[in-house]
């Protein structure tokens, strides 16, 4: 998997390179994958005093992490109704307030390390693009007496005054959500495991693994990693490593498109900062960047990864069915990405075997997850904790190989002409 050349690349902060490993290493915790999640586990591994070890196959923040969409904030890609009825209402409210903590989690590391050029903006606008509004009043009443969890509803006029269009009806302001540049933030981790003393390899793809014994090892083209632990946190771009880990995820691909800097035509459309996201179970989700002068608009689903030109077409028809207005934007750029589901749509995040841990099919919905499945996956590591159990009942069940993409495929197709037939 190449580098990307996205808006995040081209606005990187950190440029610094990380060596790949050479030779022999020992240390505490093998991480294999530099994507977030195996940068959260890593990072309080290593606060923690332990030597870690992070191979990243090509540069840090190079998958799914560092080309996102850039929201931040709670819940899983998995929907509420359908956590509770797999484990229980009681169970399903903590692993929300799991979530609720890894949003913040994240806010709080951007603070304190002062990552540079991360950005953070506050605000997300969920809306819905048909006339039906009153479960939204009783999930502003859920998230407020169950997590102290502030939602503000909108209506189409207050609506209407972020957004010159007709298209949504009702709405919540998420006050708290907030939006990133989600490539600096993973390379900001990163700098403070290596500042740590944390070993960070590059260009590091695990190739062999012995997991047998109470010391692994992880063998690389030029190097081998040796540590009582290793965390697989390979995400979509999981290969033929561990059989088991890849047959429990499809990987799925979404698509980003940036426009040219055109701060006046964008502000005849959107008047707000916030991040954008519709109610569509696949649905589209933009913000304006760069202070206003570019549009970064994502959506769309494949199973097969795309060429971007072609997906642009209907991400654009998309944009103008929303805002005829920008007919005249030009799109600069856009790339696509990988993430991992498994067939239940929640994290897989446990142990496979004394020492061997994974974190991993963090799915659409990864900013937060991958940052609290990391940190449960380092507490169960250092006797910390046992909230890691609570991702016990999604566990790694076979995610259907060539058949399960088809099927992927097809419920997408399916949720999208439900989504159609209730606009109508
Ligand atoms: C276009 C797009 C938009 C999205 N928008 C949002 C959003 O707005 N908000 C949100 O919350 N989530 C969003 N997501 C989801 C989120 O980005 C992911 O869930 C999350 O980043 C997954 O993190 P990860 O660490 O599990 O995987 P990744 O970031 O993909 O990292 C896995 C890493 O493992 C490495 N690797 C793989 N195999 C090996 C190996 N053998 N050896 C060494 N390294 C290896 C890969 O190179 C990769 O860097 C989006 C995803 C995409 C693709």
């Amino acid at each position: 998997m190449p580098t990307p050349d996205t808006y995040y690349t081209r606005s990187q902060a950190d440029t610094r390179q990380y060596p790949a490993l050479n030779g022999r290493s020992e240390g505490d915790c093998i991480i294999i994958g530099g994507g977030l999640a195996g940068l959260s586990a890593a990072l309080h591994l290593a606060r923690a005093g332990r030597r870690v070890i992070v191979l990243e196959a090509q540069t840090i923040g190079c998958g799914a992490s560092g080309r996102n969409g850039g929201f931040v904030g709670p819940g899983f890609a998995c929907g509420g109704d359908a956590i509770a009825r797999r484990v229980g209402r009681p169970a399903a409210q903590a692993l929300h307030r799991l979530s609720i903590e890894g949003a913040e989690m994240a806010r709080a590391e951007i603070k304190a390390l002062d990552i540079p050029g991360v950005n953070p903006v506050p605000g997300k606008l969920r809306l819905r693009r048909y006339n039906h509004a009153a479960d939204l009043h009783a999930e502003i009443d859920e998230a407020a007496r169950l997590y102290d969890y502030p939602l503000t509803y909108l209506d189409q006029r207050a609506i209407r005054e972020h957004l010159d269009t007709g298209r949504y009806h009702h709405g919540l302001l998420d006050a708290r959500a907030f939006h990133i540049h989600p490539l600096n933030y993973a390379r900001g981790l990163a700098a403070e495991i290596a500042r740590l003393g944390g070993q960070v390899c590059e260009l590091s793809t695990a190739t062999g693994l012995h997991l047998s014994g109470a010391t692994k090892t992880v063998t690389t083209a030029q190097g081998q990693a040796q540590a009582p632990h290793v965390v697989l946190a390979t995400g979509g771009y999981t290969g033929p490593l561990l059989g088991r880990l890849r047959r429990a995820m499809l990987p799925i691909a979404t698509y980003v498109m940036l426009s040219e800097a055109a701060p006046d035509l964008l502000a005849t459309a959107i008047r707000t900062r916030h991040a954008i996201s519709d109610n569509r179970r696949a649905g589209d989700y933009y913000r304006l960047v760069e202070g206003g002068n570019r549009l970064l608009w994502g959506g769309r689903i494949t199973t097969r990864t795309a060429s971007p030109d072609g997906i642009v077409r209907q991400l654009r028809r998309e944009m103008l069915g929303v805002y005829p207005q920008l007919s005249g934007l030009k799109t600069e750029l856009a790339w696509s990405g990988l993430m991992a589901y498994a067939r239940h749509l929640m994290p897989q995040i446990g142990q496979l075997s004394p020492g061997v841990w994974h974190a991993t099919a963090f799915g659409g919905h990864g900013l937060n997850t991958t940052a609290i499945g990391g940190r449960v996956v380092a507490e169960a590591i250092l006797n910390e904790s046992d909230r890691i159990r609570q991702f016990a009942p999604f566990g790694l069940v076979w995610a259907g190989g060539p058949v399960g993409l088809l099927a992927a495929q097809l419920t997408y197709w399916k949720l999208q002409a439900q989504d159609r037939w209730s606009e109508r």
